[in-house]
């Protein structure tokens, strides 16, 4: 088994409740195989003993990062479809424009959205796109950590159910265990009941959780209620996708009565701030979910709605849009907001027994910053630094299931120059946009 030994580090802690920030300064991370078998004081471990020391005197180590909604591919449509409300997004814009794609595409654009987060000291993303099968590859490939869904609508019927199931077969716990698969139906909205019902029959049978996009504004609720007298919350209630372990993105549009549902069933909650900001859409109601219990995690959706892969950006943005919504800065405290970064965002992805915390026995997905840029000088509060300053190029070494991934800004296993020539090669064609030709309708 390989040994790492990360030496002399300023170790990120929070207490138990999460209140507090507790940084152990002069501390070393021993790693055997996938896991942390020790956090301690620095001196007693003999650096010659392992098989690779990450020297990190004046840095910090902390969990990775852990992104919990992307649609990781579509980075090879970033800034195609910017100023424009969230129907023409969908109709006019995105859904023209994935019937582009061909798995191929998704296997490059994997790599690169991979490439951009390890950089940026993500270590796991919760993925929902189409031809998961190459993605998943591109995953493995990477090192990278993720929960894959290949995203169905209803209108593909049954087809669409059975490549979930073969997808799931094939991959589930592959890659040493870094990947896991999902159900991945695409919303309330472009899936009917009967398919939301055999969605969930697949994550009875199958053992693996269900990722949906549901209430992602409060006007899906209301047209919703309209037709149908139900929320979208509702229906997956109804259908049996509301349930412990399943990944809802956004939940923006939840009403009270959803709230205690979604609390009941133990679902979690997907937050992506910056898309929210930039489709003017509604906001997820975080204090009032996590007051009811509910896990919510830090996420940046696709990068046509995001732009970027940044996760640093979506926390400190997390934080912010609740104390403007609130009106009050009090709202959402730094320890909090790293909380939900870490730890909470594991427990979205049901992990949390083995991700978010740098501590014995959790795997060993880490991340080494320098914090020694002029942006973070002098540094008084390494938790506001962390939340407020941070940015993706702070990273300095990212690992993965115990396996060095970026050394000192360097990915070990994707040539980026390669990627970025092979994801460029089809910009042309990716980019035509003809309305008729689109996947689906967005009628919520
Ligand atoms: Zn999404």
């Amino acid at each position: 088994m390989t040994t790492l030994l990360l030496l002399d580090a300023t170790v990120l802690t929070l207490s138990p409740d999460g209140s507090r920030v507790q940084p152990l300064a002069h501390h070393d991370v021993l790693v055997e195989g996938q896991r942390i078998t020790h956090v301690q004081p620095t001196g007693q471990a003999d650096p010659s003993h392992f098989d690779e020391v990450v020297r990190a005197a004046g840095r910090v180590v902390m969990p990775g990062l852990i992104n919990t909604h992307a649609h990781v591919p579509m980075v090879l449509f970033r800034g195609l479809a910017e100023d424009v409300s969230i129907d023409r997004w969908f109709n006019e814009f995105i859904w023209p424009l994935e019937s582009n794609l061909h798995p191929d595409d998704v296997y490059w654009g994997m790599l690169l959205g991979t490439a951009e987060m390890l950089l940026g000291g993500v270590t796991t993303v919760a993925d929902h796109y189409f031809h998961m099968d190459v993605g998943a590859k591109a995953i493995a490939e990477s090192g990278m950590r993720g929960v894959l869904g290949w995203a169905m609508f209803g209108s593909q019927g049954q087809a669409a159910l059975d490549t979930t199931e073969r997808f799931v077969r094939q991959h589930h716990n592959s890659a040493d265990g870094r990947i896991t698969a999902a159900i991945a139906p695409h919303a309330p909205y472009t899936c009917d009941d009967d398919f939301l019902r055999g969605s969930a029959r697949l994550v009875d049978a199958l053992g693996v959780p269900a990722h949906i996009h549901a209430a992602e504004v409060r006007a899906q609720t209301d047209l919703s209620l309209q037709k149908r007298g139900l929320t979208p919350i509702q229906v997956l209630e109804q259908t049996g996708l509301l349930r412990q372990g399943t990944i809802l993105a956004h939940a923006c549009g939840v009403l009270p009565s959803d709230i205690e549902l979604m609390a009941e069933a133990g679902v979690g909650v997907a937050h992506a701030p910056k898309t929210y900001l930039k489709l003017g859409m509604d906001v997820t109601p975080i204090p009032a979910l996590r007051q009811a219990g509910i896990a919510v995690g830090l996420a940046t959706d696709g990068a046509v709605s995001n732009n970027t892969l940044d996760l640093w950006e979506a926390l400190r943005l997390c934080a912010m849009l609740q104390k403007d919504r609130a009106r009050q800065p009090e709202v959402l405290p730094i320890a909090e907001a790293l909380l939900i970064a870490t730890r909470e965002s594991a427990r979205v992805l049901g992990m949390a027994d083995r991700l978010g915390a740098v501590q014995a026995g959790y795997l060993a997905d880490l991340i080494v910053l320098d914090l020694g840029g002029l942006h973070h000088q002098p540094l008084h509060d390494l938790g506001a630094s962390l939340v407020y300053n941070t940015l993706p190029t702070d990273v300095q070494t990212v690992i993965v299931n115990g396996q060095i991934v970026v050394r000192d800004r360097v990915l070990r296993r994707i040539d980026p120059a390669t990627v970025v020539h092979q994801a460029s090669r089809a910009m042309q064609r990716l980019a035509q946009r003809v309305p008729a030709q689109r996947i689906q309708t967005y009628q919520p």
